[in-house]
């Protein structure tokens, strides 16, 4: 649980010297309660002090990291219960698992399928984390020799899925160094599961069916040297899973329960794939560290990772584009220019329309902080001097087009007047609704 400033407060020297930069001790205790500043800006907090507060200050869900590199995953580490208190800060990893018992043409086929599952959205390419590879077949060998062929086709960390000690220590000769989840220590093999997470210095999932019997288990195993650990329920129906899920959050913060405050992996595996996206999106939504998919066909992963990247963006940073002149379809000299601002959704549903016109144009992004045509006007941060000095840039697109006509948004119609007395351009008022955009680019 994280403490308060008059919990911090309490630990601090109490001298109000001010070397902190702070006025008072409780003024740097504030400060630190909203993670703003680090325990070291005090230069003079005791070691008793010191010990209770970064002991206290540890995050009440683990942070832990699977993989290396640029595609690592690191899940866990959050603070709140829900988006609008501040905001999520680790994506739930979603992976994909293959089992070893495929053929060799079978399991190319489903590599093939797994590296092309990119999705672009507003701008964002979106893609999975993650591969599980299951120990289906017996042998330690067949195993490991698939561990090695979807690791060599494929950037993403792995979760090795093998409870025999023994499969799961051969697919680590050939994969620890890229630090994969060793998948899974339960109540009968986690001292051999232990010494290869160990030895192998690899996060460890641990798990259950029982909660119960998971909050026993992982003290053990955190004694016994591993602390990066994932958990996990088994044999849960969709409900008594997301229940699960929504008392290991609720215990770790705000309980302080250190026992269950891992990042939790869950599977959205449902024969029926309507039912396994559904189950997916809601184990995204309700705390889900990593969710496990059968099938990843795109059309599924496109919801699963849409709503990821909702409940995961900062609600309080809106999606922003670079401001500054866009290309459609190879515009010159005489091509039409239109006006909209930076906020993600807004531009790529104009460049969208304007593509979809088939007419070349550019797009003039003016900085609005973000926000939507209407408000940026209503907020003024959208307005004459704004664009006229856009136009006036010096990369701007005065150098780019020989006509002086710019067409703006006709929800900002209003502007028209000012940003022609202003910028000397004649200014043509577009429809107020994008998708009319097509056709007024024709007519024009
Ligand atoms: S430096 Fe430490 S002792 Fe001095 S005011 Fe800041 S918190 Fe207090």
């Amino acid at each position: 649980m994280a403490l308060t400033a008059l919990e911090i407060s309490k630990n601090l020297p109490k001298t109000n010297c001010g070397e902190c930069g702070n006025p008072t001790c409780l003024a740097f205790a504030m400060q630190l309660s909203q993670k703003k500043v680090a325990l070291d800006k005090c230069p003079k907090v005791t070691e008793e002090g010191r010990a209770a507060l970064e002991g206290a200050a540890a995050p009440p869900i683990r942070l832990v990291t699977i993989g290396c590199g640029d595609h690592k995953v690191q899940v866990g580490n959050e603070t709140v219960l829900f988006r609008h208190e501040q905001t999520f800060v680790h994506p739930t990893g979603v992976a994909v698992q293959l089992s070893d018992s495929l053929d060799d043409a079978s399991l190319a086929k489903r590599l093939d399928e797994v590296r092309r599952l990119v999705i672009e959205r507003v701008g964002t390419e979106m893609r999975i984390d993650l591969v599980a590879v299951r120990a289906d077949s017996g042998s330690a060998a067949r195993f490991a020799d698939v561990v090695a062929r979807v690791q060599a086709a494929v950037p993403y960390p792995l979760v090795l899925m093998a409870r025999d000690p023994s499969v799961a220590a051969a697919a680590l000769q050939v994969c620890a160094d890229n630090r994969p989840l060793l998948y899974a220590a339960d109540a009968d093999n986690w001292q051999q599961m232990v010494a290869l997470a160990r030895d192998k210095k690899c996060p460890l999932a641990v798990v259950s069916n029982d909660l119960t019997a998971l909050n026993d288990l992982t003290p053990k195993i955190a004694s016994a040297g591993v602390q990066d650990l994932v958990i996990g329920l088994e044999q849960q129906t969709f409900a008594q899973m997301l229940q699960a899920l929504t008392i290991i959050r609720r215990v770790s913060l705000k309980k302080g329960c250190r026992s269950l405050g891992y990042p939790v992996i869950a599977f959205a595996t449902d024969p029926d794939p309507g039912q396994a996206v559904n189950q997916a999106a809601t184990y995204v939504a309700k705390y889900a560290g990593i969710v496990v998919l059968d099938r990843a066909a795109p059309a599924d992963l496109l919801s699963i990772l849409t709503t990821r990247y909702n409940i995961y963006t900062d609600p309080q940073k809106p999606i922003q584009v670079k401001p500054g002149v866009y290309e459609v379809r190879e515009p010159n000299s005489n091509s039409p220019v239109l006006l909209t601002t930076n906020f993600s959704l807004t531009y790529y549903t104009v460049e969208g329309d304007v593509d979809a016109s088939r007419v070349p144009a550019y797009i003039l992004v003016v900085d609005t902080e973000g926000t939507s045509v209407l408000t940026s006007w209503a907020a003024d941060k959208l307005n004459a001097e704004k664009v006229t000095a856009a136009l006036n840039s010096a990369d701007g697109v005065s150098r780019k087009v020989s006509h002086r006509k710019i067409i703006i948004p006709g929800l900002i119609a209003v502007m028209a007047a000012k940003l022609k007395e202003q910028s000397g351009w004649e200014v043509i008022v577009g429809p107020r609704e994008s998708a009319a955009i097509p056709r007024f680019l024709k007519a024009l």
